[in-house]
């Protein structure tokens, strides 16, 4: 029944369209995390907007959920959904620039260097992430930090438009203008209300970058974490810092500070040297750079390890969290570390009514990445995740994480605690009125409100 169903798909569109058993199917299905076995019954790669448009409906008619995918990095297997059609867009990547308007217009299956080359090339840039692999689409609609974070605010900030086809079908050409409350949605409202298939950001100039990382161990360690507490209190907005805890070779507890300063080496040196001048600092490669040598900083982590993420979005920083990522990192795990993402600046002078996404009042993303290959490790890795998380709960916005990091069994108390209750509602309102049937439910998913 459903080959026969799929096989009328094959005939109302022009891209690729494979079932279970063709060749190409299986690493196209394959999610980032390869603990995410989701199997959809159909994957399109579409060749145009009316292949999009002819699936969508053709899934309706079918009563078929619809997962979307992008860069591919959803950590929860969201981009592989099961018994569902999946619409790949990973193949519609490039992005065109318009320098005198300061905008960019991406295709929604981009990668991050995608976007940064185009915008580069102007000496321009989006607010978007720190790893060039992943993609634009999950990263911008649902937050998107980035070494821009504290100067321009999250990815979503800085999106004024997109193209979205929605559960009926219908094409929105969405900006402020046209649909302001889908534009307030799509802010952090994730896949939730159709397939993007371009978005548009606005561009700001990044002539100079000062980055790299400072590397802590021994004894003083949480005494460095608070020192870095204590910088971030005052930073400028041209500095965003991050914290990665691991467990040393020794056994001990490390961390790196990494850094990206917006402009030149003179004030990055001084916004951090409270930092640099620490006892525990043995090792830095802080260096001029260019945006996009500040993009490449991290080196991509590959597709098909096994993942568990787990943290929250918290509203102060002390010494439950130092003492957390502490006793985490001295845990013996395999690749896994503790992330702290920390927010201030503009990010936080945005008003609360310019997007939907709900972290805005953090002072950080605070994350257990639990990252390994062996099958046999999964119960300790994910336990290791879940502790991490546990300990730092008490400092928690309210109980939820940065939807972007999320864990594979999320809750849908989680989902909602990631947003504040009158966004909440009217994010549900939203999501009524673009797909009542909840057919794209494979995101952190907004339950359509009661009729
Ligand atoms: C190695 C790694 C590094 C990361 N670094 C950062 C970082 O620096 N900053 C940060 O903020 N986040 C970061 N993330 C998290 C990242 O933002 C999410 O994984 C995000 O979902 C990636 O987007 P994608 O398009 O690659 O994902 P996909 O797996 O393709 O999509 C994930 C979900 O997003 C939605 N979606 C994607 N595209 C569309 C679309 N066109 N239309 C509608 N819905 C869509 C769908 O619900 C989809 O299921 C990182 C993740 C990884 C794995």
């Amino acid at each position: 029944m459903l080959g026969e169903a799929v096989r009328d798909l094959r005939g109302r569109t022009r891209g690729e369209v494979m079932e279970p058993g063709d060749g190409g199917y299986e690493p196209a299905r394959a999610a980032y995390n390869a603990m995410a076995t989701g199997r959809p019954v159909a994957i399109l790669r579409p060749a145009d907007m009316p292949d999009i448009i002819a699936a969508v409906r053709w899934a309706a008619e079918s009563d078929l959920a619809i997962g979307v995918r992008g860069g591919g990095h959803s950590v929860a297997g969201h981009s592989s959904p099961n018994g569902a059609l999946l619409i790949d867009l990973s193949r519609w990547r490039g992005a065109t620039v318009d320098p005198a308007a300061y905008t960019a217009d991406a295709l929604a299956g981009s990668r991050l260097m995608d976007l940064d080359a185009a915008t580069f090339a102007h000496g321009l840039a989006a607010p978007s992430g720190t790893f060039i692999d992943t993609g634009i689409g999950g990263l911008t609609l649902t937050g998107g930090i980035s070494w821009l974070l504290s100067s321009e605010g999250f990815a979503c900030d800085a999106l004024t438009g997109a193209q979205l086809v929605t559960a009926d079908g219908d094409v929105l050409e969405v900006d402020e203008q046209r649909e302001p409350e889908v534009l307030w949605g799509l802010r952090g409202g994730g896949g939730n209300f159709g397939i993007v298939t371009h978005l548009r950001y606005a561009l700001t100039p990044v002539p100079a970058m000062f980055g790299g990382r400072l590397r802590f161990r021994g004894d003083a360690v949480r005494e460095a974490i608070l020192r870095t507490f204590e910088v971030e209190a005052s930073a400028p907005d041209e500095l965003v810092l991050a914290i990665v805890a691991w467990r040393a070779e020794d056994g001990s507890p490390a961390i790196s500070v990494n850094v990206g300063w917006r402009g030149d080496p003179e004030g990055g040196t001084a916004a951090i040297r409270a930092l640099a001048d620490h006892p525990a600092c043995y090792e830095t490669d802080l260096k001029a750079m260019s945006w996009l040598q500040q993009q490449s900083l991290y080196q991509p982590i590959p597709f098909g390890l096994r993942q568990y993420w787990k943290g929250h979005l918290v509203g102060r920083l002390d010494e439950t969290l130092a003492d957390a990522l502490i006793a985490s990192a001295a845990e013996e795990t395999n690749e896994s570390f503790a992330l702290v993402e920390l927010i201030h600046g503009r990010a936080h002078r945005i008003p609360e009514s310019w997007a939907a996404f709900g972290g805005r009042a953090a002072v950080a993303n605070v994350t257990a990445l639990a990252i390994w290959s062996d099958p046999a490790d999964d119960e300790a890795e994910i336990a290791w995740a879940r502790r991490f998380a546990d300990r730092v709960s008490p400092l928690s916005l309210r109980g939820g994480g940065y939807l972007n990091y999320p864990e594979l069994d999320q809750t849908a108390a989680r989902v909602a605690a990631a947003y504040p209750p009158d966004s909440w509602a009217r994010l549900r309102q939203l999501k009524r009125r673009l797909d009542p049937a909840n057919r794209f439910h494979f995101n952190a998913n907004i339950p359509p409100a009661d009729a």
